[in-house]
């Protein structure tokens, strides 16, 4: 496995590469992998001559309150569970090999960012598209793919790369998660040994009403009133529960089609996300 860390070796490496044409498959991270990760890399490793996986923890995708300074990380074990799971190339580039000076141009994301995590987190998907579309723009890859559990900002993505007509398929890759229903996540390891307990129950309370909505309760207020419900006897707060269309996330107040069911929970030190998309019947006008 190589290791580079700055953009020209990464440039010259994706043209040898592309030379022998090699197809490459993309895996962006912000490290502290996990399985949720390495599910990716494998279905990279699946379908690509060469998996390129990156590690940056972006500033540019957190709010000034955010946990940018201590978000988790752990560079020697990422090597090591990287080399293991079969990656060729680790591109791990130092902030100031990212964004030397001043930013002078971000991309803006203008649609499908008012709900869910771009509501909560004004500018973060703004982040995520431009340092994503910067890694397009570096390892040129002929796919990239996302985990589900990030399902606003698979739709981000697929809509950036049909905007700026970028050559990437995107894949989005199913929701790896614990034993007990938990989505796997690199910062789950802020949740104290009783938060850990009890935040199964967001998936638990996702499942149950995925199973009411499919059972005929389409009514978007009515839906959301019970998932909330489930969720208040919990020991966190509530950011947002939200039901909408999916990939368009767009309210309908009368369920039908591919929906996604989401929620966002705060713990002390840990928000934390997670979503079921179901397929609903749609009810005759
Ligand atoms: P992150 O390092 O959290 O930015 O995640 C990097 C990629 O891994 C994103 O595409 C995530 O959606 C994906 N990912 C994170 N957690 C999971 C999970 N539990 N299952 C599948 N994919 C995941």
């Amino acid at each position: 496995m190589k290791i580079v860390e700055t953009i020209s070796a990464i440039r010259e490496e994706v043209r040898k590469l592309k030379a022998e044409g090699r197809s490459i498959g993309l895996v962006p991270t912000m490290g502290f992998l996990h399985e949720g990760h390495l599910s990716l890399i494998e279905a990279a490793r699946a379908k690509h001559d060469v998996v390129v996986v990156s590690i940056f923890v972006n500033p540019l995708q957190f709010g000034p309150n955010e946990d940018f300074e201590r978000y988790p990380r752990d560079l020697d074990r990422d090597e090591r569970l990287a080399r293991n799971s079969g990656v060729d190339i680790l591109f791990c580039p130092p902030v100031e090999e990212m964004y030397p000076g001043e930013t002078a141009m971000t991309i803006h994301v203008t649609k499908g960012v008012d709900v869910l995590c771009g509501a909560s987190r004004p500018g973060h998907f703004d982040g995520v598209a431009t340092v994503v579309m910067k890694l397009f723009q570096l390892t040129a890859p002929d796919e990239a793919f996302f985990g589900q559990k990030d399902a606003q900002q698979v739709a981000v993505i697929i809509n950036m790369v049909r905007t700026f007509n970028v050559p990437v398929n995107i894949v989005s890759c199913p929701t790896v998660r614990e034993e007990d229903g938990l989505a796997k996540s690199s910062r789950n390891v802020y949740l104290t040994e009783q938060e850990r307990q009890e935040a199964s129950f967001l998936y638990q309370a996702l499942r149950k009403a995925a199973e009411r909505a499919q059972a005929g309760e389409h009514d978007r207020e009515r839906l959301l009133q019970y998932l909330t419900g489930l969720l208040e006897g919990g020991s966190g707060t509530i950011d947002y529960v939200e039901a909408l269309s999916y990939p368009a996330l767009e309210r309908q107040e009368k369920l039908g089609g591919r929906i996604i069911l989401a929620v966002a929970y705060h713990y002390t030190k840990a928000r934390l996300i997670d979503n079921i998309i179901i397929e609903l019947d749609r009810e005759e006008a």
